[in-house]
């Protein structure tokens, strides 16, 4: 059994089927791949696995639990958390405080920004988001004010502010979309170290095959709503039929 299970999943939106027939066993503490082209049905998958979007047929099932029915705030609290596109940071703040508020969040069961007015007393709270700010190497940053960071910085920051709650599965989608390579490395570094360092399990979905090679241990290859093959990243390579529908031979 796999800390994620998802079975026979279909999505449709009106007369277009998003989403086949998915069948998904994501490991525990490994990282795995979701890769397919454009219109695959990766984005689908993922709003399902958050409870963002409910699924016409078929089980989402993490850690023994049903995820179907629960909102998104809920299946968060379960230890799912999903890393966006674009940062989701809070710009105006520090880096710090930005840290700050999910460390609330996880104590208190709710995000409230005024929870930063009485923070000076809260020693555990800020050694906790200070110890997390290390481990992504920001501790240098803590009184940056967000907007200023770099792109790279910005993701570690959003990491940061994910990590902090303790989540056991990770939702990835397109980590490094828009970065330049530098960045792109950088957020490559960073996964692996947070990988190497907690229990966690990752799920990615990326196109740079670059990103998906350094760091996934098993790849689903997804073409059509349904899932065409599965296996490691050694023998997704070599794989025809990857080949035909996804690198486009
Ligand atoms: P991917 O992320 O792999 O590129 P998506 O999951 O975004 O693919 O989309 C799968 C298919 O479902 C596409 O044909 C897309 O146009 C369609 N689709 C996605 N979301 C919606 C929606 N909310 N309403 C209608 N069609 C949608
Ligand atoms: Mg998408």
């Amino acid at each position: 059994m796999g800390i994620l299970e998802v079975k026979n999943v279909g999505k449709r939106f009106g007369g277009l089927q998003a989403l086949g027939d998915v069948n998904l066993s994501i490991a525990e503490n490994t990282v795995h791949a979701i890769i397919g082209p454009n219109g695959a049905g990766k984005s689908t998958l993922l709003n399902v696995l958050v409870g963002k979007l409910i699924p016409d047929t078929g089980s989402v099932m993490f850690d023994g639990q049903s995820v179907l029915g629960r909102k998104p705030h809920e299946i968060n609290q379960m230890g799912i958390s999903r890393v966006f596109q674009t940062p989701e940071i809070f710009a105006d703040l520090t880096v710090l405080e930005n840290v700050l508020i999910p460390c609330f969040a996880k104590r208190d069961g709710s995000y409230r920004l005024h929870a930063l007015e009485t923070v000076e007393n809260e020693v555990d709270i800020n050694e906790q988001a200070e110890k997390m700010l290390l481990d992504v190497n920001m501790q240098d940053k803590l009184h940056m004010t967000a907007s200023s960071l770099s792109r790279g910085d910005k993701r570690r920051l959003e990491m940061a502010m994910c990590l902090v709650q303790e989540p056991r599965l990770l939702l990835l989608d397109e980590p490094t979309a828009g970065m330049a390579r530098a960045d792109t490395n950088n957020t490559i570094d960073l996964l692996k170290e947070i990988k190497d360092s907690r229990d966690i399990t990752m799920a990615i979905i990326e196109h740079d095959m670059h990103v998906v090679f350094s760091l996934a241990e098993r790849i689903t290859v997804l073409a059509q709503g349904t899932p065409l093959v599965e296996d490691t990243p050694e023998n997704i390579k070599g794989h025809p039929k990857v080949k035909e529908a996804y690198l486009g031979e």
